[in-house]
């Protein structure tokens, strides 16, 4: 198909300057797959930014396309359990890092990247949660899995405003957990609560320096979206038997911290990777996530823009400023 769309394009000169911008293609460069997908949105995670800068740690090769979550409709399929004009969703595996990505009118990928969108979500709703919200729902089965259930106690939520936060924070309190939220951002305290937190605390809670090897139990679980510093005091700060469900890394990727944690309070670190989530897990949480764990507030958390908007978003994105979720639509 020579049918031309716009799209997103990273690219690297010979001096390896990176520049970026709003571009065309053609659906025949995209990478071969079996399902073309007429994207109808995608979304702005903190990966996107740092792919938008050309980070080697997500671009493989230039020029790029980024865009790590991407729903729409089937317009090609090469694969008999997908037929054109059916709606499905891709979030992870190597969407917009090592192949082309959802900023941009159409993508091309691997069958067994695809989820069919489960009955109970739009394509909207769907990218409002993205993989950010996936990343939530691994987390929050992450804590139940070591029995962390809303009986235990307190569970925190780190990066709270950003997006794996505000989905971890809805999520839990829909699911009748007292979450306390981590901010940088006071001003943000009534979103916070709205979105159900029963406290909100600074960043300042977590910099405790002391090389204390434990500090005052108090939390039976938490979503850490940060890393660095603030998860070694989440850490130390758990509950015997809790859990830490742990994705991030914007405050940092060392983490200070001594055993003790682990084998005097046998202290869970669950390691979170949405990237290569198995295929029947990733269906059961999205399944989950279209039915008992549905949301019905998405819209309240969403701002919606479009390619050439990105720029300045990736911007706030990179910097913490985000809150919530931005929605991308790549077509006019
Ligand atoms: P966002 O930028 O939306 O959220 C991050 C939030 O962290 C910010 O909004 C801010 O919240 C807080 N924050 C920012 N900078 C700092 C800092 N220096 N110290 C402490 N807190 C800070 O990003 P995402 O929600 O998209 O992603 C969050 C993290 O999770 C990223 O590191 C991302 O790479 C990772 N991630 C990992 C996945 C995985 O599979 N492992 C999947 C998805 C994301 P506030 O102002 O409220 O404190």
């Amino acid at each position: 198909m020579t049918q031309r769309f716009p799209c997103y394009l990273v690219m690297k000169d010979s001096a390896g300057h990176v520049t970026s911008g709003v571009g065309e293609r053609a659906v025949d460069d995209l990478p071969p797959g079996e399902l073309l997908i007429r994207v109808a949105y995608s979304s702005l995670n903190y990966k996107d930014a740092l792919a938008m800068e050309g980070h080697p740690g997500v671009v493989r090769s230039f020029p790029h396309i980024p865009g790590i979550d991407a729903a729409g409709t089937v317009e090609e399929s090469a694969n008999p359990n997908y037929q054109p004009g059916q709606e499905v969703l891709v979030t992870s595996y190597e969407l917009g890092a090592g192949r082309w990505g959802g900023y941009a009118g159409y993508v091309r990928v691997p069958a067994d990247w695809v989820v069919p969108l489960p009955k109970g979500l739009t394509l909207r709703e769907s990218m409002i949660l993205g993989t950010a919200g996936f990343t939530a729902a691994m987390s929050v089965r992450a804590l139940q899995r070591h029995d962390i259930t809303p009986e235990k106690g307190e569970v925190l939520v780190t990066g709270a405003t950003g997006g794996v936060g505000s989905l971890s924070i809805l999520l839990l309190a829909r699911l009748g957990y007292t979450v306390v939220a981590v901010s940088g951002k006071p001003e943000a305290e009534p979103q916070l609560k709205a979105w159900g937190a029963s406290q909100i605390l600074g960043r300042d809670t977590l910099t405790d320096i002391s090389s204390r090897p434990l500090l005052s139990a108090r939390w039976a679980g938490a979503i850490d979206t940060v890393g660095g510093k603030p998860l070694a005091n989440v850490l130390r700060a758990t509950k015997p038997w809790g859990c830490v469900a742990a994705c991030g890394l914007v405050a940092g990727v060392d983490v200070p911290l001594t055993i003790y944690p682990f084998i005097l309070r046998g202290v869970t670190l669950s390691g979170i990777d949405s990237a290569t989530c198995p295929t029947d897990i990733r269906r059961d949480l999205w399944h989950r996530l279209a039915n008992e764990w549905k949301l019905d507030n998405l819209a309240d958390l969403v701002d919606e823009i479009n390619l050439s908007d990105l720029p300045g978003k990736a911007a706030e994105i990179l910097l913490g400023k985000i809150v919530g979720r931005t929605l991308v639509v790549p077509m006019p």
